[in-house]
C-alpha cells in the first residue's frame, strides 16, 4: 500500500496560542523542563504499552525491551527524544497535540486576567506538558506510529508554535514516538551533552526504563572513536528505595512526572507493608487542588504496580473518592500480573490496600494538623471540601475524618475556616451539651442571622456551616464525642443547664400573658405559618422562623427547589420577641387590616433576614411603604 504523503494544514485550538505565549513568559527561567515533560510522556508511552500487551503480546513486534533515547545533534542544532512506548495514530495526534481537551480546560482560560505574572502561578494547575517544548525550540517534529499497526500508518506533525500545525502520512517501520526540538538561536548550551545528561539525572532520574544516550568512545591504544549507547538514568523505581536514601528533590520530580504537575507537592507518604499483605504505596498530597477535583466520576490519581510493573491509572479502587485529591503509587506483591479492572473490584487485597492507605492518609492528616497547623490551613482551603465527603461516604472512619474538619464559628468570626470540632467542644460551656450550628447559603448570612442573638448573649459558641455540601455533612455528622450536633433554626430551643431557673419562670411568664397575641398572629398568619410562639433567642430582632425538629433546614429546602425539586411545604414556627418594640406596638393595634399588614411584615422580613426569597417581593414594599407613609 502507498501512503499518500501529502501535507495538511490545520489551526491549533484558539487556546492554544494563548496557552503557549503564557508558558514561555512564566516558565522561561526554568526551561529546563520540557526535557522532564518529553520524558515524562516516553515513559507513559511506555507504560501504556506494556499494560496493553498484557492482553496481547504481539504489540511489542520485534523489540520487547522499552527505552527512551535522546540524541543531540550540534550540526544540525537538534535534540530527538524517541521511544517505543504505544505511540499514536493519526487521529490520537490531532486529539492529544493541537487541542486541549481536559475537563476544566474552559475554566482555566476564564481565570486568566490577562496579567502574566499572576496568570503564571496558574499555569502549574493546569499541567502543560508536551507545549513545553516550545519554550527552547521555535520548530517541533512529532513522528510516531502506533503499536501494532502497519508501517504505513506512521504520521508527522509539525508546527512552530505560531497557532498552526502541518500533518502528513508517513511510512514508518518503528513503532514508537519520536520528537526533533529545532533550538532557538540562543539556546546552544542545550547542545552539550553532559547538558542534557545533567537535566536527565536532575528531573528523570526516576524514570524506570532506561534513558540512553550515544557516548563517544576513544580507545586509547588504537585510538579509534567508537559510539556506545549508554544509559543515564538509574532505572530504579523510587518507592523501592529506602526512605532515608530518597532526597526531597527526588520525590518532588517523582511527583511531577506521576501528577503531570508543574509545582512540587505539598506532602509525601511512602510506607511500606510487609507480612501476609505485601505492599508499598507512595502517596502525595498537590499542593493546589486540580481543575477537575469536583468531577467524582474523574479519579485517576493513584497507579496501580505488581511488583514494579505498572499495571493501571485510573485505579479508582486504590482511594476512594473523597481522597481523590491524592496522587501517587501503590505497588502490590501479592496480586497477578494480569489482574483486570474486573478482578480489582471485588478484590479481598485491594479491599485491604484501600483500608491501609485510607488509615495512611488520614494519619498523615492528623500529624500535620497537629504539628504544621498552617500548612493544614492551606491543605484545608484546597481540599476541604472534598474530604467532608467523607463524612459521607466512609463511614467506618467518620470519627476520625470529623476531627480533621475545619469550619467558621462565631468564636473568630472570619470566613476561612479553622477551628476544629476538638476546639469546639474544649470551649463548651459549663452545662452545655450540645454542639449548636447554624447552616447559611453564605457566611454572611449564617454570621449575622438573629437565630444567633441568644447565643452571642450568652458566649456561646455556635458553627457556622456555609458550603453547599454542609447541609449534607449535618444529616450524616449527627454526633460528635457523645455530643450531638443541633441546629440552632430548628425545634423548641433548649438551651438546658444554661438558662438559669430566673430566666425560664421569667420567660414563662410572658409566655402566658402574650398567648392571646400569639393567637392572633397565628390566625392573621394561617397560610404561612404552622404556630406563633414567644421566644427568648432574640435580643434585638423583633421575630425569626424556627423549622421543625425533624424538618429539612431552610437553606436546604431551597437548595432542592433551585435545583428544580418539588417538595411537601413545611411550614415554619414564627417565633416573636416581646421585648422588641415593634411587637409593643403590635400588640396595641386595634384595626384588623392593619394588624394583618404588621403580621405580614413580620413574616416576610423574618424569611429576608435568613437569607429566603420571598414569594411576592413587590407585595412586601407596597406593605412596608403603606405604614411608612402611615408613620410619616
Ligand atoms: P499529559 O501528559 O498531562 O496528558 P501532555 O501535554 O504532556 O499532557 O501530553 C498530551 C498527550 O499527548 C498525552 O496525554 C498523550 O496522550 C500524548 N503523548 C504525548 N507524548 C507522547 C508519546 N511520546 N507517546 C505517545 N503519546 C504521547
Ligand atoms: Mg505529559
Amino acid at each position: 500500500m502507498t501512503v499518500s504523503t501529502q501535507k495538511e494544514t490545520f489551526g491549533f485550538q484558539a487556546e492554544i496560542k494563548q496557552l503557549l505565549d503564557l508558558m514561555i513568559h512564566s516558565l522561561y527561567s526554568n526551561k529546563e523542563i520540557f526535557l522532564r515533560e518529553l520524558i515524562s510522556n516516553a515513559s507513559d508511552a511506555a507504560d501504556k504499552l506494556r499494560f496493553e500487551a498484557l492482553s496481547d503480546d504481539a504489540l511489542f513486534e520485534d523489540s520487547p525491551e522499552l527505552k527512551i533515547f535522546i540524541d543531540v545533534n550540534k550540526d544540525a542544532r537538534t535534540i530527538t527524544i524517541r521511544d517505543n512506548g504505544i505511540g499514536m495514530d493519526r487521529e490520537e495526534v490531532m486529539e492529544n497535540i493541537g487541542t486541549i481537551a481536559k475537563s476544566g480546560t474552559r475554566q482555566f482560560f476564564k481565570n486568566l486576567t490577562g496579567d502574566q505574572a499572576k496568570d503564571s502561578q496558574l499555569i502549574g494547575q493546569f499541567g502543560v506538558g508536551f507545549y513545553s517544548c516550545f519554550i527552547i525550540a521555535d520548530k517541533v517534529t512529532l513522528c510516531t506510529r502506533k503499536a501494532g499497526m502497519g508501517a504505513e500508518h506512521g504520521v508527522c506533525w509539525e508546527s512552530g508554535g505560531d497557532g498552526q500545525y502541518s500533518l502528513e502520512n508517513v511510512e514508518r517501520s518503528q513503532r514508537g514516538t519520536e520528537i526533533t526540538l529545532h533550538l532557538k538561536e540562543e539556546e546552544d548550551e542545550l547542545l552539550e551533552d553532559w547538558k542534557v545528561q545533567s537535566i536527565v539525572k536532575k528531573y528523570s532520574d526516576h524514570i524506570m526504563i532506561p534513558v540512553t544516550m550515544n557516548k563517544s568512545v576513544t580507545d586509547e591504544e588504537s585510538k579509534e572513536t567508537t559510539i556506545e549507547e549508554e544509559t543515564v538514568n538509574s532505572t530504579q523505581a523510587l518507592w523501592t528505595r529506602s526512605k532515608g536514601d530518597i532526597k526531597d528533590e527526588e520525590y518532588n520530580e517523582f511527583y511531577k512526572h506521576i501528577a503531570h504537575d508543574f509545582e512540587d507537592p505539598m506532602l509525601h507518604m511512602h510506607n511500606r507493608v510487609e507480612g501476609n499483605l505485601e505492599y508499598t504505596s507512595l502517596l502525595f498530597i498537590p499542593q493546589r487542588a486540580p481543575f477537575d477535583l469536583w468531577d467524582r466520576q474523574n479519579i485517576h490519581g493513584i497507579k496501580l504496580y505488581v511488583r514494579r510493573v505498572f499495571i493501571m491509572d485510573d485505579a479508582e479502587h486504590l482511594l476512594p473518592p473523597y481522597l481523590r485529591f491524592m496522587r501517587g503509587v501503590i505497588d502490590s506483591a501479592d496480586l497477578p500480573l494480569n489482574v483486570s479492572r474486573e478482578i480489582l473490584q471485588n478484590n479481598k487485597q485491594i479491599e485491604k490496600i484501600r483500608n491501609g492507605a485510607v488509615k495512611k492518609v488520614l494519619g498523615s492528616l492528623e500529624s500535620l494538623l497537629k504539628n504544621e497547623p498552617e500548612k493544614y490551613a492551606t491543605f484545608w482551603e484546597q481540599f476541604g471540601k472534598v474530604l467532608k465527603e467523607g463524612i459521607l461516604d466512609d463511614t467506618s472512619n467518620r470519627e476520625r475524618i470529623a476531627k480533621l474538619l475545619r469550619f467558621s464559628t462565631t468564636h473568630d468570626e472570619v470566613e476561612a475556616s479553622a477551628i476544629g470540632l476538638t476546639d469546639y467542644v474544649e470551649r463548651m460551656k459549663e452545662g452545655q451539651d450540645k454542639i449548636f450550628y447554624i447552616t447559611a447559603e453564605s457566611f454572611a448570612a449564617a454570621k449575622n442571622s438573629p437565630h444567633l442573638e441568644i447565643f452571642r448573649k450568652k458566649g456561646i459558641e455556635v458553627i457556622l456551616l456555609h458550603e453547599q455540601i454542609d447541609e449534607w455533612l449535618v444529616t450524616h455528622l449527627t454526633e460528635f464525642d457523645g455530643k450531638q450536633l443541633q441546629s440552632i433554626t430548628k425545634g423548641d430551643l433548649d438551651l438546658g443547664d444554661l438558662e438559669d431557673e430566673e430566666e425560664k419562670k421569667q420567660a414563662e411568664k410572658v409566655s402566658e400573658e402574650l398567648k392571646p397575641f400569639a393567637e392572633r398572629l397565628k390566625t392573621a398568619l394561617e397560610a404561612q405559618v404552622q404556630d406563633v410562639k414567644i421566644t427568648h433567642r432574640l435580643t434585638s430582632s423583633p421575630a425569626c422562623l424556627v423549622a421543625d425538629q425533624n424538618a429539612m433546614d431552610a437553606s436546604l429546602e431551597r437548595m432542592l427547589q433551585a435545583s428544580g425539586q418539588s417538595l411537601p411545604a413545611s411550614k415554619p414556627v414564627l417565633e416573636i420577641n416581646p421585648e422588641h418594640a415593634l411587637i409593643k406596638h403590635i400588640q396595641g393595634e386595634s384595626d384588623e387590616g392593619q394588624f394583618n399588614e404588621w403580621a405580614n411584615i413580620l413574616f416576610e422580613q423574618s424569611q429576608l433576614s435568613e437569607g429566603g426569597q420571598l414569594d411576592d417581593p413587590a407585595a412586601f414594599v407596597a406593605r412596608v411603604n403603606n405604614m411608612f407613609l402611615k408613620a410619616a
